[in-house]
């Protein structure tokens, strides 16, 4: 699709679900909205393809729909059917596939039992009232036992994964990132303990799709918006003239100021599909391999989408990588936060603040490592504050 005319009220730049949830709420508004999108799909990294096998896979990295927000859920569901689905992973532990999150299961199956039991009461005695706990809290505990336990999990569990993944030492990753994955004190085998759990019954593409079918919205696929908006003096200009209307930028906040201060890092991946004549390749959506392969995870798509193929089935294998700003075929996948990364970060801030009409949105344009459901509920909030009223107030 093509701009359809010159008046729009507000120009999007990126179609995951920063930018397309805010189109979506503009355009309910009766405001005209463009989006302008790089690739050549909408849905950001939420994009699903469907193989001639038939098979939909994530092309971007599995991504699982959990959240504890009912109003972003409620928002979702306008768009499409979902249904329930719990995700669960295992990870190969000493050759053995276990629970992770690591919980009482997972210490069974790699402790003798007297071991494991006393491991368990003392848990349970410390931390009788909750369900999970940080490891970073296991590995500082007062109590021996509990200490070494910890110590076990994070030198299995996590040492070597986040070395992968971030390819820095563990204890230079921050620990928002390491508490994403707890240690659960019970049976609970699930990786997350969110209230709403849900995927999409047709795949996040059809989402995506339902979301952005609207009058009021058109779309600029394989466009980098920057070919046509460029901000000068605190003001934006598009198509060369000045724009007054409504920018939400969802990409890279770097690039938007060319690079100015420098770079911000980010990890990426190298993503390996391998399809196989087979029913199931493993016996959980994502098998964790925290230790000696080099991939962090392979995730079997079958298991998400529920797809009844016989004797053919598709995985992934992550493996993490740098990201090179200056090669168009890198993904910007992981922000790294980090004390100089977020100073950097808040430089290219202090340049959006000065243009009144310029707003961040989403994992790249805020420089967080966001879930779906936050960038969801960040738009929401960001259309609550611009949309009507259309005042400064980021
Ligand atoms: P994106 O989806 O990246 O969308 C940004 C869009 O902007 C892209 O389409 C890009 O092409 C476009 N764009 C950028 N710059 C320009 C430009 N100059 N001109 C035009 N277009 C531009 N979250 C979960 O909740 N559950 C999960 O299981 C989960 N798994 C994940 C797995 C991986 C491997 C990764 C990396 C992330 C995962 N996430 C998960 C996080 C989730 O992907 C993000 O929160 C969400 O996709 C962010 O949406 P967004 O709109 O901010 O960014
Ligand atoms: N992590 C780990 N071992 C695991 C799973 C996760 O060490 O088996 C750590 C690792 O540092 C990772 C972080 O926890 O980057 C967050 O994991 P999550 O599964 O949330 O990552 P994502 O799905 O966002 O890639």
């Amino acid at each position: 699709m093509k701009e359809k005319n010159m008046n729009y009220d507000v120009i999007i730049v990126g179609s995951g679900f920063a930018g397309s949830t805010l189109a979506r709420k503009f355009a309910e508004d009766n405001k005209k909205v463009l989006i302008y999108e790089k690739r050549n799909q909408i849905s950001g990294n939420m994009y699903e393809e469907t193989l001639d096998s038939g098979i939909r896979v994530h092309k971007y990295g599995p991504h699982i729909f959990h959240t504890n927000d009912k109003e972003v859920f409620e928002f979702l569901k306008q768009y499409g059917e979902w249904y329930f689905y719990e995700h669960k992973v295992l990870g190969k532990i000493n050759n053995v596939l276990v629970p992770i999150p690591f919980n009482f299961k997972s210490l069974e199956l790699l402790f003798p039992k007297e071991e494991a039991d006393e491991i368990k009461n003392k848990l349970l005695k410390k931390y009788p009232d909750i369900q999970k706990v940080s490891i970073l809290d296991l590995i500082h505990d007062s109590d021996k036992t509990i200490r070494e336990f910890g110590e076990f999990v994070y030198k299995n569990v996590f040492e070597n994964y986040t070395a992968k993944q971030w390819n820095i030492p563990i204890s230079e990753i921050d620990k928002s990132v390491i508490n994403r994955v707890p240690v659960i004190l019970g049976y609970d085998d699930r990786y997350f303990q969110d209230k709403y759990q849900f995927m999409p019954k047709y795949g996040y593409t059809k989402i995506f799709e339902e979301l952005l079918n609207h009058k009021n919205i058109d779309i600029c696929l394989k466009t980098n918006a920057l070919t046509e908006i460029s901000i000068n003096d605190n003001k934006i200009y598009w198509k060369d003239k000045e724009y007054k209307g409504i920018v939400i930028y969802t990409g890279e906040i770097d690039e938007l100021f060319n690079y100015k201060y420098g770079a911000l890092p980010y990890r990426s991946l190298d993503l390996v599909f391998e399809n196989y004549n087979m029913n199931y390749f493993q016996s959980s959506s994502v098998v964790n391999y925290p230790n000696e392969e080099k991939f962090t995870r392979i995730t079997e798509f079958k298991y998400f989408s529920n797809q009844l193929i016989e004797n053919k089935t598709t995985i992934l294998k992550e493996y993490p990588k740098k990201y090179d700003y200056k090669d168009d075929s890198s993904i910007p996948y992981y922000a790294i936060i980090n004390d100089e990364n977020l100073e950097k970060y808040n430089k290219y801030y202090e340049l959006v603040k000065k243009v009144p009409n310029l707003y961040m949105c989403g994992r790249l344009a805020e420089y967080k490592y966001y879930n779906m459901d936050a960038v969801i509920a960040r738009a929401l909030e960001l259309y609550k504050k611009v949309g009507n009223k259309n005042e400064k107030s980021k």
